[in-house]
């Protein structure tokens, strides 16, 4: 590392000191587990992170094994060790933003003509709409959700793994995530999961 350049910085590549060693007591300490995967969680608010965790790949690989694990056993805070499981696969946007689908809104312009669009997936209904200060979501278009033979990539993984554990709740929403949109201004159609990804991946200049 260079010179100093915010406390935070200092902080952060001593946590990643102690991944190894961190990992090695989560074998057996829930604790522990919980730490090394609040710290490759972290690694997203950082710009650096990614090269932390290349310089810990052993201990990233068997912490992901870990967690994996845990997720089998259907634990009650399964979407938070969930989130981890992300961050360890190097999905950090989703371990960032995946929420239970209780009561979701994903706010992202629209591909096709900038206009703000406001996506909700939750109980309260799947549809894309604009959000109005006064009169709430108006214009709202529903979402067609994806069959999961359509799933590709993380959206696969993400849903297989729900499924596996038996998130009914999160698989279902990830259905919607990976799914389709319409805008309310132009009619454009378009995937969620894409276009709010590209709404909220971090400046880093670099990469
Ligand atoms: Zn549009």
């Amino acid at each position: 590392m260079g010179s100093v350049v915010s406390p935070r910085r200092d902080v952060f590549p001593a946590s990643f000191a102690a991944l190894p060693r961190l990992v090695e007591l989560a074998r057996t300490r829930a604790r522990a587990l919980e730490l090394a995967g609040a710290i490759v969680r972290g690694a997203a608010h950082d710009h650096g992170g990614d090269a932390l965790l290349a310089d810990c790949t052993a201990a990233v690989t068997e912490l992901r094994e870990l967690v994996d694990h845990r997720l089998r056993t259907r634990p009650d805070d399964w979407l938070r060790s969930f989130r981890d499981l992300l961050a360890t696969a190097g999905q950090y946007h989703w371990s960032a933003v995946l929420e239970d689908f209780a009561d979701d809104f994903y706010p992202l312009p629209c591909p096709h003509c900038a206009g703000e669009v406001t996506v909700a997936i939750g109980a309260h209904g799947c549809y894309a709409a604009i959000r109005d200060w006064y009169r709430g979501d108006v214009e709202r278009r529903p979402l067609r959700s994806a069959s999961p033979a359509e799933l590709r990539g993380v959206g696969r993984w993400m849903y297989d793994t729900a499924t596996r554990d038996g998130q009914a709740d999160i698989a279902w929403g990830i259905t919607y995530l990976f799914g389709r949109a319409q805008c309310p201004h132009c009619a454009a159609v378009f995937t969620v999961a894409e276009e709010y990804t590209a709404a909220n991946l971090p400046p880093c200049p670099g990469r």
